[in-house]
């Protein structure tokens, strides 16, 4: 339970969400995110909404639907507070704290989706300034321009 520093349970942002048990430092590893590799992100998630498969690192992707993942039920944000990162030589990915951490805080992470995903994939997050989609987010200034240019004049 709290020996492993985090919780799932139901979130205000989608479904069941990843919660600190404990506080964590910036910098700090919070949980695995174990899969299998595969080589391409299936279509069969966009269908019902949950997101389990990722691109860890450039070309590799994890399916992280196993109930042995620790990490799986973890949001996503526009303001995310943790990112996952790829540990090439322990072949295995990391939520590593991106900001201070306080126990009970639901940990988000950046998915990384492409545009063409992020059409598939509301964003619930409930910042003020949420952008609407999941997308990464260096490509959110593309994702306002489209949305800008596809609204309807008033
Ligand atoms: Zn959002």
């Amino acid at each position: 339970m709290s020996d492993r520093g985090v919780a799932s349970r139901p979130s205000p942002i989608a479904g069941l969400g990843l919660f600190a048990a404990r506080d964590f430092t910036p910098g700090e590893r919070i949980s695995p995110y174990t899969g299998t590799e595969t080589s391409s992100q299936p279509k069969e998630a966009s269908a019902h909404g949950k997101v389990y498969t990722l691109e860890v690192a450039p070309g590799r992707w994890l399916d992280g639907s196993s109930g042995s993942n620790p990490a799986r039920h973890a949001n996503h944000a526009c303001h995310p507070n943790a990112e996952l990162i790829w540990h090439e030589e322990e072949t295995v990915a990391w939520l590593t704290a991106q900001q201070p951490i306080t126990a009970g805080e639901e940990i988000t992470f950046d998915y990384g989706f492409s545009l063409a995903e992020s059409l598939f994939h509301p964003c619930t997050c409930g910042a003020a300034d949420c952008i609407g989609r999941i997308i990464a987010d260096p490509l959110r200034p593309a994702l306002r321009r489209h949305l800008r240019f596809s609204r309807p004049r008033d």
